[in-house]
Protein backbone atom coordinates (compact mmCIF):
# COMPACT_ATOMS: atom_id res chain seq x y z
CA UNK A 1 0.00 0.00 0.00
CA UNK A 2 1.45 3.37 -0.39
CA UNK A 3 1.20 6.16 1.97
CA UNK A 4 0.15 9.43 1.06
CA UNK A 5 0.37 12.70 3.16
CA UNK A 6 -2.27 13.39 4.98
CA UNK A 7 -4.41 10.16 4.83
CA UNK A 8 -5.03 7.97 7.61
CA UNK A 9 -3.91 4.37 8.76
CA UNK A 10 -4.49 1.86 11.12
CA UNK A 11 -1.34 0.77 12.55
CA UNK A 12 -0.10 -1.63 15.84
CA UNK A 13 2.96 -0.13 17.20
CA UNK A 14 5.83 -2.35 17.64
CA UNK A 15 8.82 -1.22 19.34
CA UNK A 16 10.29 2.52 20.59
CA UNK A 17 13.12 4.25 18.38
CA UNK A 18 16.06 6.47 19.85
CA UNK A 19 14.52 9.40 19.42
CA UNK A 20 11.89 8.06 21.65
CA UNK A 21 8.67 7.88 19.17
CA UNK A 22 6.78 4.77 18.45
CA UNK A 23 7.13 2.55 14.97
CA UNK A 24 5.09 0.54 13.50
CA UNK A 25 5.02 -0.63 9.86
CA UNK A 26 2.70 -0.29 7.01
CA UNK A 27 3.69 -3.52 4.34
CA UNK A 28 7.14 -2.48 4.97
CA UNK A 29 7.46 1.12 5.13
CA UNK A 30 8.06 2.23 9.25
CA UNK A 31 5.55 5.00 10.36
CA UNK A 32 7.45 6.71 13.54
CA UNK A 33 4.43 8.02 15.74
CA UNK A 34 5.00 10.28 18.45
CA UNK A 35 3.65 9.56 22.60
CA UNK A 36 2.79 6.00 20.98
CA UNK A 37 3.38 3.01 23.19
CA UNK A 38 4.53 -0.96 22.02
CA UNK A 39 1.36 -2.56 21.57
CA UNK A 40 -0.89 0.12 21.00
CA UNK A 41 -3.45 -0.24 18.05
CA UNK A 42 -4.01 3.47 17.03
CA UNK A 43 -5.58 5.67 13.69
CA UNK A 44 -2.96 8.06 12.33
CA UNK A 45 -2.60 10.60 10.23
CA UNK A 46 0.42 10.67 8.00
CA UNK A 47 2.17 13.85 8.19
CA UNK A 48 5.42 12.95 6.28
CA UNK A 49 6.34 10.67 3.82
CA UNK A 50 9.43 9.57 2.57
CA UNK A 51 11.42 6.84 0.15
CA UNK A 52 12.53 4.91 3.53
CA UNK A 53 9.90 5.95 6.23
CA UNK A 54 6.84 8.23 7.41
CA UNK A 55 6.15 10.49 10.10
CA UNK A 56 2.38 9.84 11.62
CA UNK A 57 0.18 11.83 14.08
CA UNK A 58 -2.10 9.80 16.34
CA UNK A 59 -5.72 10.80 15.30
CA UNK A 60 -7.27 8.26 17.78
CA UNK A 61 -6.41 5.20 20.21
CA UNK A 62 -8.50 2.29 19.02
CA UNK A 63 -6.82 0.14 21.39
CA UNK A 64 -4.60 1.66 23.84
CA UNK A 65 -1.71 -0.49 25.06
CA UNK A 66 -1.30 -2.50 28.25
CA UNK A 67 1.98 -0.57 29.31
CA UNK A 68 0.07 2.87 29.13
CA UNK A 69 0.43 4.80 32.21
CA UNK A 70 -1.15 8.42 33.15
CA UNK A 71 2.01 10.84 33.11
CA UNK A 72 2.83 12.80 36.13
CA UNK A 73 3.46 15.63 34.28
CA UNK A 74 0.70 18.11 32.70
CA UNK A 75 2.66 19.82 29.90
CA UNK A 76 4.73 16.47 28.97
CA UNK A 77 3.35 16.41 25.45
CA UNK A 78 3.76 20.14 24.74
CA UNK A 79 7.27 19.89 26.71
CA UNK A 80 8.67 17.06 24.85
CA UNK A 81 11.37 16.74 27.14
CA UNK A 82 9.67 13.43 29.07
CA UNK A 83 8.18 12.03 26.00
CA UNK A 84 7.88 8.42 27.14
CA UNK A 85 6.09 9.25 30.07
CA UNK A 86 3.05 7.73 29.26
CA UNK A 87 4.87 4.29 29.10
CA UNK A 88 5.46 1.82 32.38
CA UNK A 89 8.89 1.73 33.53
CA UNK A 90 9.93 -1.44 33.02
CA UNK A 91 8.61 -0.97 29.56
CA UNK A 92 10.71 2.25 29.01
CA UNK A 93 13.83 0.11 30.15
CA UNK A 94 13.11 -2.66 27.70
CA UNK A 95 12.55 0.14 25.05
CA UNK A 96 16.23 1.50 26.16
CA UNK A 97 17.84 -1.54 25.91
CA UNK A 98 16.83 -2.11 22.57
CA UNK A 99 17.44 1.09 21.68
CA UNK A 100 21.36 0.03 22.43
CA UNK A 101 21.06 -3.17 20.97
CA UNK A 102 19.79 -1.53 17.52
CA UNK A 103 22.63 0.69 17.01
CA UNK A 104 25.29 -1.69 17.95
CA UNK A 105 23.87 -4.02 15.41
CA UNK A 106 22.45 -1.34 12.67
CA UNK A 107 25.93 1.18 13.10
CA UNK A 108 28.26 -0.78 14.63
CA UNK A 109 27.69 -3.93 12.85
CA UNK A 110 27.48 -6.06 15.87
CA UNK A 111 25.38 -9.19 14.54
CA UNK A 112 23.16 -10.65 17.10
CA UNK A 113 24.32 -7.69 19.98
CA UNK A 114 22.72 -7.97 23.06
CA UNK A 115 23.49 -6.06 26.28
CA UNK A 116 23.58 -6.43 29.96
CA UNK A 117 20.28 -5.76 31.52
CA UNK A 118 20.09 -1.88 32.10
CA UNK A 119 20.39 -0.51 36.04
CA UNK A 120 16.94 1.08 36.51
CA UNK A 121 16.43 4.74 37.75
CA UNK A 122 16.25 5.15 41.57
CA UNK A 123 13.86 7.86 41.34
CA UNK A 124 11.86 8.60 38.30
CA UNK A 125 11.11 11.66 39.30
CA UNK A 126 12.86 14.75 40.95
CA UNK A 127 16.32 12.79 40.04
CA UNK A 128 17.50 16.33 38.26
CA UNK A 129 19.92 18.55 40.05
CA UNK A 130 20.45 20.64 36.89
CA UNK A 131 17.34 22.58 35.62
CA UNK A 132 17.50 25.48 32.63
CA UNK A 133 14.20 27.47 32.09
CA UNK A 134 14.17 29.96 29.96
CA UNK A 135 11.87 33.47 30.04
CA UNK A 136 9.02 34.41 28.71
CA UNK A 137 5.97 36.09 28.47
CA UNK A 138 2.17 35.19 28.73
CA UNK A 139 -0.69 37.33 29.13
CA UNK A 140 1.71 40.60 29.77
CA UNK A 141 3.32 38.72 33.09
CA UNK A 142 6.56 37.03 32.97
CA UNK A 143 6.74 33.15 32.87
CA UNK A 144 9.37 30.36 32.77
CA UNK A 145 9.54 27.05 30.91
CA UNK A 146 11.45 25.28 28.61
CA UNK A 147 11.28 25.76 24.83
CA UNK A 148 8.55 23.78 23.21
CA UNK A 149 10.43 20.80 21.13
CA UNK A 150 12.38 22.58 18.08
CA UNK A 151 11.40 26.19 18.88
CA UNK A 152 11.91 28.93 20.93
CA UNK A 153 7.90 29.29 22.04
CA UNK A 154 8.21 28.55 25.96
CA UNK A 155 6.06 26.38 27.32
CA UNK A 156 5.14 27.97 30.67
CA UNK A 157 5.27 25.73 33.59
CA UNK A 158 5.33 26.28 37.32
CA UNK A 159 6.82 23.13 38.49
CA UNK A 160 9.20 20.10 36.41
CA UNK A 161 8.37 17.17 38.07
CA UNK A 162 11.89 15.97 37.06
CA UNK A 163 13.83 18.70 38.93
CA UNK A 164 13.96 19.93 42.27
CA UNK A 165 10.36 21.00 44.10
CA UNK A 166 12.30 24.31 45.46
CA UNK A 167 12.67 25.67 41.82
CA UNK A 168 9.06 26.85 41.62
CA UNK A 169 9.70 29.34 44.25
CA UNK A 170 12.79 30.40 42.29
CA UNK A 171 11.12 30.86 38.96
CA UNK A 172 7.91 32.66 40.66
CA UNK A 173 10.31 35.41 43.04
CA UNK A 174 12.48 35.84 39.92
CA UNK A 175 9.22 36.23 37.80
CA UNK A 176 8.16 39.23 40.00
CA UNK A 177 11.35 40.71 40.43
CA UNK A 178 10.85 41.06 36.77
CA UNK A 179 7.64 42.47 36.57
CA UNK A 180 8.44 44.61 39.10
CA UNK A 181 12.01 46.45 37.82
CA UNK A 182 10.35 45.92 33.84
CA UNK A 183 13.31 43.80 32.93
CA UNK A 184 12.09 42.17 29.68
CA UNK A 185 12.58 38.28 28.79
CA UNK A 186 15.04 37.82 26.06
CA UNK A 187 13.72 36.15 22.64
CA UNK A 188 15.80 34.43 20.99
CA UNK A 189 14.11 34.87 17.58
CA UNK A 190 14.73 38.66 17.41
CA UNK A 191 17.59 38.51 19.66
CA UNK A 192 15.95 41.28 21.95
CA UNK A 193 14.98 41.57 25.50
CA UNK A 194 17.70 40.93 28.61
CA UNK A 195 17.01 37.68 30.49
CA UNK A 196 17.88 34.36 28.44
CA UNK A 197 17.40 31.79 31.38
CA UNK A 198 17.53 30.69 34.99
CA UNK A 199 19.55 28.03 35.85
CA UNK A 200 19.50 26.06 38.96
CA UNK A 201 22.04 23.60 40.17
CA UNK A 202 21.24 21.86 43.64
CA UNK A 203 23.82 19.65 45.58
CA UNK A 204 22.11 16.52 46.50
CA UNK A 205 24.75 15.94 49.49
CA UNK A 206 24.73 19.39 51.31
CA UNK A 207 21.10 20.61 49.87
CA UNK A 208 22.84 24.13 48.61
CA UNK A 209 21.33 25.39 45.64
CA UNK A 210 22.92 27.65 43.16
CA UNK A 211 21.14 30.18 40.80
CA UNK A 212 22.36 31.40 37.85
CA UNK A 213 20.50 34.20 35.73
CA UNK A 214 21.46 34.42 32.33
CA UNK A 215 21.55 37.99 30.43
CA UNK A 216 21.85 40.04 27.31
CA UNK A 217 23.15 42.71 28.94
CA UNK A 218 26.11 43.91 31.54
CA UNK A 219 23.61 44.64 34.66
CA UNK A 220 20.47 44.28 35.73
CA UNK A 221 18.29 46.99 38.09
CA UNK A 222 18.20 47.13 42.10
CA UNK A 223 19.95 43.74 41.86
CA UNK A 224 19.92 43.51 45.92
CA UNK A 225 16.03 43.22 45.38
CA UNK A 226 16.83 40.20 43.28
CA UNK A 227 19.13 38.37 46.10
CA UNK A 228 16.99 39.43 48.61
CA UNK A 229 13.66 38.24 46.57
CA UNK A 230 15.72 34.58 45.87
CA UNK A 231 17.42 34.01 49.13
CA UNK A 232 13.85 34.85 51.27
CA UNK A 233 11.82 32.66 48.82
CA UNK A 234 14.53 30.03 48.82
CA UNK A 235 16.21 29.22 51.83
CA UNK A 236 18.56 26.75 50.22
CA UNK A 237 20.53 29.63 48.07
CA UNK A 238 23.94 29.81 48.73
CA UNK A 239 25.00 31.07 45.53
CA UNK A 240 23.75 33.81 42.81
CA UNK A 241 25.55 34.59 39.60
CA UNK A 242 24.78 37.02 37.16
CA UNK A 243 25.92 35.44 33.75
CA UNK A 244 26.74 37.86 30.94
CA UNK A 245 25.66 36.35 28.10
CA UNK A 246 25.37 38.87 24.55
CA UNK A 247 26.03 35.94 21.90
CA UNK A 248 23.59 35.16 19.44
CA UNK A 249 25.33 31.74 18.49
CA UNK A 250 25.72 30.33 22.08
CA UNK A 251 22.56 30.61 24.53
CA UNK A 252 23.77 28.40 27.47
CA UNK A 253 26.13 29.89 29.58
CA UNK A 254 28.77 31.75 27.58
CA UNK A 255 30.20 34.76 28.55
CA UNK A 256 31.08 36.19 32.19
CA UNK A 257 30.67 35.76 35.46
CA UNK A 258 29.47 37.91 38.30
CA UNK A 259 28.65 36.67 41.75
CA UNK A 260 25.56 38.91 42.97
CA UNK A 261 25.36 36.67 46.50
CA UNK A 262 27.64 34.14 47.92
CA UNK A 263 30.09 31.50 46.88
CA UNK A 264 30.73 31.35 42.90
CA UNK A 265 30.58 27.80 43.40
CA UNK A 266 28.78 24.83 44.29
CA UNK A 267 30.23 21.61 46.29
CA UNK A 268 28.78 17.89 45.92
CA UNK A 269 29.73 15.01 46.89
CA UNK A 270 30.12 11.34 45.22
CA UNK A 271 31.42 8.13 46.43
CA UNK A 272 33.72 9.97 49.27
CA UNK A 273 35.21 12.81 47.19
CA UNK A 274 33.75 16.18 47.32
CA UNK A 275 33.42 18.54 43.90
CA UNK A 276 33.54 21.77 43.74
CA UNK A 277 31.78 22.96 40.43
CA UNK A 278 31.76 26.25 38.15
CA UNK A 279 28.81 27.68 36.63
CA UNK A 280 30.27 26.58 33.45
CA UNK A 281 31.54 23.39 34.30
CA UNK A 282 29.74 20.16 33.16
CA UNK A 283 28.52 17.69 36.10
CA UNK A 284 26.17 14.57 35.59
CA UNK A 285 22.81 15.63 35.88
CA UNK A 286 21.18 12.89 38.08
CA UNK A 287 23.24 12.25 40.88
CA UNK A 288 21.60 8.92 42.46
CA UNK A 289 22.26 7.28 38.97
CA UNK A 290 25.83 8.62 38.48
CA UNK A 291 26.92 6.78 41.56
CA UNK A 292 25.57 3.81 39.87
CA UNK A 293 27.38 4.76 36.46
CA UNK A 294 30.91 5.60 38.39
CA UNK A 295 30.78 2.71 40.18
CA UNK A 296 30.02 0.30 37.12
CA UNK A 297 33.17 2.38 35.73
CA UNK A 298 35.13 1.73 38.55
CA UNK A 299 33.99 -2.02 38.63
CA UNK A 300 35.13 -2.33 34.67
CA UNK A 301 38.04 -0.63 35.07
CA UNK A 302 39.63 -2.89 37.62
CA UNK A 303 41.70 -0.51 38.92
CA UNK A 304 44.66 -1.16 41.01
CA UNK A 305 47.71 0.32 42.71
CA UNK A 306 50.01 -0.58 39.81
CA UNK A 307 47.78 1.00 37.12
CA UNK A 308 47.87 4.36 35.32
CA UNK A 309 44.70 5.56 34.19
CA UNK A 310 43.70 7.61 31.07
CA UNK A 311 40.47 9.97 31.54
CA UNK A 312 39.67 11.43 28.59
CA UNK A 313 36.62 14.16 28.77
CA UNK A 314 37.03 14.32 32.30
CA UNK A 315 34.98 17.49 32.74
CA UNK A 316 35.41 18.45 36.07
CA UNK A 317 37.67 15.19 37.36
CA UNK A 318 34.96 13.19 38.82
CA UNK A 319 35.81 9.63 37.49
CA UNK A 320 39.22 10.92 37.66
CA UNK A 321 39.26 11.35 41.10
CA UNK A 322 37.32 8.42 42.12
CA UNK A 323 39.44 6.06 40.37
CA UNK A 324 42.62 7.34 41.81
CA UNK A 325 41.99 6.07 44.78
CA UNK A 326 42.41 2.65 43.97
CA UNK A 327 45.20 3.54 41.17
CA UNK A 328 48.93 4.02 40.52
CA UNK A 329 48.17 7.32 38.32
CA UNK A 330 45.27 9.20 36.51
CA UNK A 331 45.46 11.54 33.90
CA UNK A 332 42.32 13.56 32.56
CA UNK A 333 42.15 15.23 29.48
CA UNK A 334 39.44 18.43 28.69
CA UNK A 335 38.58 20.79 26.91
CA UNK A 336 37.19 23.20 29.35
CA UNK A 337 39.62 25.41 30.72
CA UNK A 338 37.33 26.02 33.83
CA UNK A 339 36.42 22.23 34.63
CA UNK A 340 40.17 21.49 34.01
CA UNK A 341 40.83 24.13 37.32
CA UNK A 342 37.99 22.84 39.17
CA UNK A 343 39.59 18.75 38.41
CA UNK A 344 42.90 20.30 40.02
CA UNK A 345 41.40 22.10 43.03
CA UNK A 346 39.13 19.22 43.25
CA UNK A 347 42.00 16.83 43.45
CA UNK A 348 43.95 18.96 46.31
CA UNK A 349 40.91 19.83 48.36
CA UNK A 350 40.44 15.87 48.39
CA UNK A 351 44.12 15.31 48.99
CA UNK A 352 44.75 13.55 46.26
CA UNK A 353 48.17 13.61 44.57
CA UNK A 354 48.20 11.33 41.51
CA UNK A 355 45.72 12.67 39.49
CA UNK A 356 47.65 15.72 36.95
CA UNK A 357 44.85 17.31 33.96
CA UNK A 358 45.42 18.53 30.90
CA UNK A 359 43.16 21.71 28.76
CA UNK A 360 42.71 20.95 25.88
CA UNK A 361 41.23 18.62 23.06
CA UNK A 362 41.15 15.03 23.02
CA UNK A 363 41.96 14.87 19.53
CA UNK A 364 45.09 17.32 20.02
CA UNK A 365 45.99 15.80 23.71
CA UNK A 366 45.93 12.44 23.36
CA UNK A 367 48.10 11.40 20.46
CA UNK A 368 50.60 14.07 22.14
CA UNK A 369 50.28 12.17 25.31
CA UNK A 370 51.23 8.68 23.95
CA UNK A 371 53.45 9.89 21.05
CA UNK A 372 55.59 10.92 24.18
CA UNK A 373 55.30 7.83 26.02
CA UNK A 374 52.22 7.77 28.09
CA UNK A 375 50.63 4.16 28.40
CA UNK A 376 47.74 3.75 30.46
CA UNK A 377 46.76 0.11 31.63
CA UNK A 378 43.26 1.31 31.05
CA UNK A 379 41.23 3.85 29.16
CA UNK A 380 37.94 5.52 30.41
CA UNK A 381 36.44 8.35 28.10
CA UNK A 382 33.27 9.78 28.11
CA UNK A 383 32.59 11.96 25.20
CA UNK A 384 30.05 14.44 24.43
CA UNK A 385 26.91 13.17 22.17
CA UNK A 386 29.03 13.62 19.29
CA UNK A 387 31.16 10.96 20.51
CA UNK A 388 35.37 10.95 20.03
CA UNK A 389 37.07 10.97 16.93
CA UNK A 390 39.04 9.11 14.59
CA UNK A 391 42.38 10.27 16.16
CA UNK A 392 41.51 9.80 19.58
CA UNK A 393 41.00 6.32 18.91
CA UNK A 394 44.20 5.40 17.15
CA UNK A 395 46.00 6.87 19.51
CA UNK A 396 44.14 5.05 21.93
CA UNK A 397 44.61 2.24 19.86
CA UNK A 398 48.38 2.50 19.59
CA UNK A 399 48.66 2.79 23.12
CA UNK A 400 47.30 -1.13 23.55
CA UNK A 401 46.00 -0.67 26.76
CA UNK A 402 44.81 -3.49 28.65
CA UNK A 403 40.83 -2.39 29.13
CA UNK A 404 38.84 0.65 27.12
CA UNK A 405 35.69 1.94 29.46
CA UNK A 406 33.41 3.85 27.10
CA UNK A 407 30.70 5.61 28.63
CA UNK A 408 28.00 7.35 26.35
CA UNK A 409 25.26 9.11 26.28
CA UNK A 410 24.78 8.45 22.41
CA UNK A 411 24.62 4.53 21.33
CA UNK A 412 24.50 6.00 17.83
CA UNK A 413 28.57 7.17 18.17
CA UNK A 414 28.90 4.48 20.82
CA UNK A 415 28.32 1.77 18.25
CA UNK A 416 30.10 3.82 15.77
CA UNK A 417 32.64 4.20 17.79
CA UNK A 418 33.24 0.81 19.54
CA UNK A 419 33.15 -0.53 15.58
CA UNK A 420 36.88 1.70 15.24
CA UNK A 421 37.90 -0.11 18.37
CA UNK A 422 37.11 -3.51 17.42
CA UNK A 423 38.63 -2.79 14.27
CA UNK A 424 41.86 -2.13 16.23
CA UNK A 425 42.07 -5.35 18.14
CA UNK A 426 39.23 -5.28 21.01
CA UNK A 427 36.02 -6.96 21.62
CA UNK A 428 33.15 -6.01 23.62
CA UNK A 429 32.91 -7.84 26.98
CA UNK A 430 30.41 -5.55 28.63
CA UNK A 431 27.66 -3.37 27.80
CA UNK A 432 25.26 -2.13 30.05
CA UNK A 433 22.31 0.69 30.22
CA UNK A 434 22.24 2.94 32.88
CA UNK A 435 19.03 4.99 33.15
CA UNK A 436 19.97 8.33 33.68
CA UNK A 437 17.08 10.37 32.33
CA UNK A 438 13.76 8.31 33.31
CA UNK A 439 10.79 9.16 31.49
CA UNK A 440 13.01 10.73 28.44
CA UNK A 441 14.47 9.15 25.10
CA UNK A 442 18.15 9.64 26.77
CA UNK A 443 20.10 6.60 26.80
CA UNK A 444 23.41 6.46 28.97
CA UNK A 445 25.60 3.41 28.30
CA UNK A 446 28.67 2.06 29.52
CA UNK A 447 30.75 -0.70 27.69
CA UNK A 448 33.95 -2.18 28.44
CA UNK A 449 35.75 -3.39 25.67
CA UNK A 450 38.82 -5.57 26.13
CA UNK A 451 42.09 -7.00 24.03
CA UNK A 452 41.36 -9.58 22.09
CA UNK A 453 44.76 -11.19 21.90
CA UNK A 454 44.70 -11.44 25.77
N1 LIG B 1 33.44 12.46 32.58
C1 LIG B 1 32.86 13.69 33.05
C2 LIG B 1 32.36 14.62 31.94
C3 LIG B 1 31.63 14.01 30.79
S1 LIG B 1 30.78 15.15 29.72
C4 LIG B 1 31.75 13.42 34.05
O1 LIG B 1 31.28 12.31 34.19
O2 LIG B 1 31.35 14.35 34.74
C5 LIG B 1 31.84 15.34 28.39
C6 LIG B 1 32.97 16.30 28.64
O3 LIG B 1 33.75 16.37 27.43
C7 LIG B 1 32.57 17.74 28.94
O4 LIG B 1 33.19 18.15 30.14
C8 LIG B 1 33.11 18.55 27.73
O5 LIG B 1 33.58 19.84 28.09
C9 LIG B 1 34.25 17.68 27.27
N2 LIG B 1 34.65 17.80 25.86
C10 LIG B 1 33.86 18.04 24.78
N3 LIG B 1 34.57 18.00 23.64
C11 LIG B 1 35.85 17.71 23.99
C12 LIG B 1 37.06 17.51 23.24
N4 LIG B 1 37.09 17.61 21.91
N5 LIG B 1 38.18 17.21 23.93
C13 LIG B 1 38.17 17.10 25.29
N6 LIG B 1 37.06 17.28 26.04
C14 LIG B 1 35.91 17.58 25.40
Amino acid sequence: MKIIKGNEYNIEIESIASDGRGVGHIDRLALFVPFSAPGDYLRVRAVKVSKSYAAAEIVSIINPSPFRIKPPCPVYKECGGCCLMHIDYITQLKAKKSIIENAMRRIGGFSDFSADEMIGAVSSVRYRNKMVFHAGRADGKTVFGFYAPKSHRVIPLRDCAAGAQNNSAILRAMAEYMDETGLSPYDERTFRGSVRSVFTRRSFSSGDTMVVISVNGNRIPKPELLTGRLTAADKSITSIILNVNKSKRFPLLDGRNITLYGSDYIEDEILGVKFKISPHSFFQVNPEMTQRLYMKAVEFLEADKGMNILDIYCGIGTISLIAAKSAKKVTGVEIAESAVADARENAAANNIDNAVFYAGRAEDIVPELIRNGERPDAVILDPPRKGSDSDTIAAIISAAPKRIVYVSCNPATLARDAALFCGGGYEISRCCGVDMFAGSAHVETIVLLGRRDM
